[in-house]
């Protein structure tokens, strides 16, 4: 689905609306996420969102680190972010910027509002500070350092930017009202006492700015057109606009919200997430299990398939959970139409064909990709001794099974036809080797008996093929709503979803296969070579997502 064949969403209207009526001459949006962790599939809505917009209106989009809180922010997140954005496929106006870049001028405007009137240093403490405050049906109480003169203000404002006071010892608060019915505006804090060193700052501040202090003026100081945020800020709206009209601003962007994206068996916030790498349920924030943008592109996720999703799933004002299947869906669309094919035996049973001379290796072609013309054709070595799924063979079966019996001819994909002859078993039983003939006439045509081949297998040559490892996944979470009212996420997580494949058997242009780039191993799924664990000779591969949803299927029986 593209944006032209998609009606248009509330926020792409007002942005004509606003180009129309000359109230905005250039579009500029900005994404600002808070160094404090890695991006999620959430933030890729939001991310497609920003950039989206000033892609299709030809304005430009900022990449912003919001970065007023130093006690739980880290530079690693910081290129975590920067390459997961680029990854996405955008990129940001200019430089990266940092709402640090502008504690400078946020300071000034804290002198500003304190030399108007409309701010003052609070004594009170952080408790005290929340008995003030009032309810949502009672109104809060002045603060007794309300009515504190301009002079006393500036003087211990400068003594806390000196650093001569302790943590919660004092606040800077805006003087709006302590009766307004909406609690942001009851003298919200705008500087807090923290002594700790910034990763961008280092430690020339000991004070920063609240996160409301600091985002409208920043979206100001950068000429924001549309600051758009999620829906838990539009309580947060009317302290936006009263401190840019309070403040000598150079321009007053316009906040508007959207519903965040939910997932189901899935969770989407950062701390949670960071749990889960802290006590160590997954692998890493790029875990192939986690709904981390760096997680999705380890386990051969293509970007595209995060664009297209967060396209198909709209952008509206009201709350929902989105079904994680679609997003799968998504995946699967964009790897069936691009995903180079390949063959690989993920649990290998032994086939000899008897009539094929010993040391013999002939190649066969493959195409790379049944429509796709810019992939090169693979060479396939054909030999004496081959590998098949061991689940593709069996003794006797009924007619709906299309693969290889006793008795019976099957095609090898790409290949020749064989017919199974004869079985070896080991002492316990069990099916070591299947010998069979082949039928050297078939390359590419049926038997001149008659006898049509009932299905197609894949195969992979013993003599020539790489050895590896396969990673199967299934979803982290086993409830479909893991963090709903009270329960504890970590409850539902699914044990069983790691399951790892030894001695699988790829076919040799694997070899070379490069991390990010998703195979179709045919039959099989989608699968994506490691970029952390495996050797040259023996890959990691990681199953991106099953050829059909087995979930629906599962749902439906
Ligand atoms: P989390 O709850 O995971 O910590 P956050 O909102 O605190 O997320 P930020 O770094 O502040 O994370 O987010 C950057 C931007 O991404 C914000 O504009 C935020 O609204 C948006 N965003 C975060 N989560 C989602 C989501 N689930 N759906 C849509 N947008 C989101
Ligand atoms: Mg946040």
């Amino acid at each position: 689905m593209t944006s032209e064949s998609k009606p248009a969403h509330f926020l792409q209207n007002i942005i004509r609306e606003d180009l129309a009526e000359g109230r905005v001459s250039q579009v500029v949006t900005r994404f600002p996420p808070e160094p404090n962790g890695y991006l999620h599939i959430g933030h890729a809505k939001s991310i497609c969102l920003n950039f989206g917009l000033a892609q299709e209106f030809g304005g430009s989009c900022n990449l912003r680190f919001d970065d007023t809180n130093p006690a739980k922010e880290e530079e690693e997140y910081v290129e975590a972010i920067k390459r997961d954005v680029s990854w996405l496929g955008y990129q940001w106006n200019g430089e990266v910027k940092y709402t640090s870049d502008y504690f400078d001028q946020l300071y000034e405007w804290a002198l500003h509002l304190i030399r108007e009137g409309k701010a003052y240093v609070c004594h009170l403490t952080p408790e005290e500070a929340r008995q003030y405050r009032g309810t949502l049906t009672e109104p809060g109480t002045n603060s007794p350092y309300r009515d504190r003169s301009v002079e006393e203000n500036l003087a211990l404002f400068e003594q806390m930017k000196n650093g001569e006071f302790a943590e919660g010892e004092c606040s800077l608060r805006a003087k709006i009202d302590m009766a307004a019915p909406n609690i942001n505006l009851r003298d919200p804090v705008i500087y807090r006492i923290k002594k700790m060193a910034h990763h961008q700052t280092g430690d020339k501040w000991c004070i920063y700015p609240s996160y409301d202090f600091a985002h409208g003026q920043s979206d100001a100081i950068e000429g924001i057109s549309h600051s758009i945020c999620t829906l838990e800020f539009e309580d947060h709206k009317p302290l936006y606009d009263w401190f840019l009209d309070n403040l000598p601003v150079p321009s007053h962007p316009r906040q508007y919200e959207f519903a965040r994206l939910n997932l189901n068996y899935t969770v989407v916030s950062k701390r949670k997430l960071k749990q889960l790498v802290d006590e160590g349920y997954v692998d890493g924030w790029d875990d192939p299990r986690m709904p981390t943008l760096s997680g999705q592109r380890r386990r051969g996720v293509p970007p595209a398939a995060i664009r297209n999703f967060c396209e198909m799933i709209g952008v509206t004002r009201s709350d929902s959970v989105v079904d994680v299947g679609m997003l799968e869906y998504c995946i699967r669309d964009e790897l069936d139409k691009t995903a180079p094919r390949a063959m690989c035996v993920l649990e290998p049973l032994k086939v000899t064909l008897r009539n094929y001379p010993e040391g013999r290796e002939e190649v066969l072609s493959a195409p790379g990709h049944p429509v796709r013309d810019d992939l090169p054709a693979r060479e396939l070595p054909f030999t004496r001794t081959l590998y098949i799924e061991k689940e593709d063979f069996r003794e006797e079966a009924n007619k709906k099974y299309k693969r290889l019996v006793l008795g019976k001819k099957v095609r090898l994909r790409n290949a020749y036809v064989i017919q199974a002859e004869e079985v070896v078993k080991n002492e316990a039983g069990e099916i070591v080797e299947v010998i069979c003939s082949v039928d050297l006439d078939t390359l590419g045509k049926d038997p001149a008996d008659g006898v049509k081949p009932k299905g197609v297998i894949h195969w992979v040559s013993a003599d020539k093929h790489v050895e590896c490892e396969v990673r199967l996944y299934d979803r982290l979470f086993s409830d479909p709503n893991p963090d709903a009212g009270g329960k504890n996420f970590l409850d539902s997580v699914n044990p069983d979803s790691l399951k790892v494949l030894e001695g699988c058997k790829a076919e040799i242009g694997l070899a070379t296969a490069a991390a990010g780039i998703s195979y179709q191993f045919e039959r099989n799924g989608y699968f994506c070579r490691d970029s952390e664990y495996g050797s040259a000779e023996k890959p990691v591969f990681n199953r991106t997502i099953g050829l059909r949803d087995s979930w629906a299927k599962e749902q439906n029986k």
